[in-house]
């Protein structure tokens, strides 16, 4: 049974990607609107109906603006933590979410959806209790980890052994430091509860590498801090360094900010 991961959106204006079996259908949060979900899974011959569920990260507007209009019109479980659903449920561009939609989920708790088994665990980023996933099926892992703001050994526990990461490589701090954001807005991004910069991703895909990573997807770039040729050459310098990554076995890319991924099967 392969496992599947294509990104629909990835990035500060909007995320939702697509994670599935041949058995089942899932979206990680639902940051863009109706129709550019329903196009980029069409791309990939996924009909929307089919989706078993949205799981949402943190309550932050570029992960859920979308799933207020994808939720009424499909009727899909939605799975995230009761704190982050009341995040949500403020969130008044949503319009009413029908609460039996709603699936309690806990850090740290495995759950179960048909052949998918997932793997909620907590980030440090500055949301109400964001969460990351893991996805397995039967001996294959994918892991999307965007919003991280730092990581430690919890964090690398969780995505060890993964044969697809879809990774946060937000900023260049170079780009961040003498761009034109507020201050205050620089010192959250920097902030161990902002963004991972290009290098920090970098050292954490090298911490993380192993014979069973094939695929490594950069996502959730900043537009006005980043741009993809620049977190691709960044963080490929960084494992270039390191002599026991073979860059070339690895796949390395950028996920886009508009439109689809390749879809990664593994
Ligand atoms: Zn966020
Ligand atoms: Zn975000």
């Amino acid at each position: 049974m392969a496992l599947k991961l294509c990104s629909i959106a990835s990035g500060s204006s909007g995320n939702c990607i697509y994670v599935g079996t041949d058995k089942v259908n899932l979206l990680v949060d639902s940051g863009i609107s109706r129709k550019k979900v329903e196009i980029g899974l069409n791309d990939i011959n996924i009909d929307p109906n089919t989706i078993d569920g949205i799981l949402i990260t943190h309550e932050h507007s570029d992960h859920i603006k979308g799933i207020g209009v994808f939720a009424r019109k499909y009727k899909k479980p939605i799975y995230t933590t009761r704190k982050t659903w009341n995040a949500t449920l403020n969130y008044s561009a949503l319009g009413k979410m029908p609460d039996d939609l709603f699936v309690e989920i806990f850090p740290n708790e495995d759950f179960v959806i048909k052949d998918m088994m997932i793997h909620p665990f907590k980030s440090f980023h500055d949301a109400i209790d964001p969460v990351c996933y893991t996805f397995r099926s039967e001996d294959k892992k994918i892991s999307v980890a965007t919003d991280l703001g730092c990581y430690d050994e919890y964090i690398i526990d969780n995505l060890h052994g993964s044969n697809v990461l879809f990774i946060e490589a937000n900023h260049d701090v170079r780009l961040l430091e003498v761009g034109k954001y507020p201050y205050f807005l620089k010192k959250r991004i920097l902030s161990d509860v902002g963004h991972l910069s290009n290098e920090k991703s970098g050292e954490l895909i090298s911490t993380l590498y192993d014979e069973a990573l094939s695929h490594v997807i950069l996502g959730h770039l900043s537009k006005e801090n980043n741009f993809p040729e620049l977190a691709y050459e960044s963080v490929k310098t960084v494992l270039s360094n390191c002599s026991h990554i073979n860059c070339n076995d690895l796949n390395l890319s950028v996920a886009s900010r508009n439109s689809n991924s390749e879809l990664v099967v593994v």
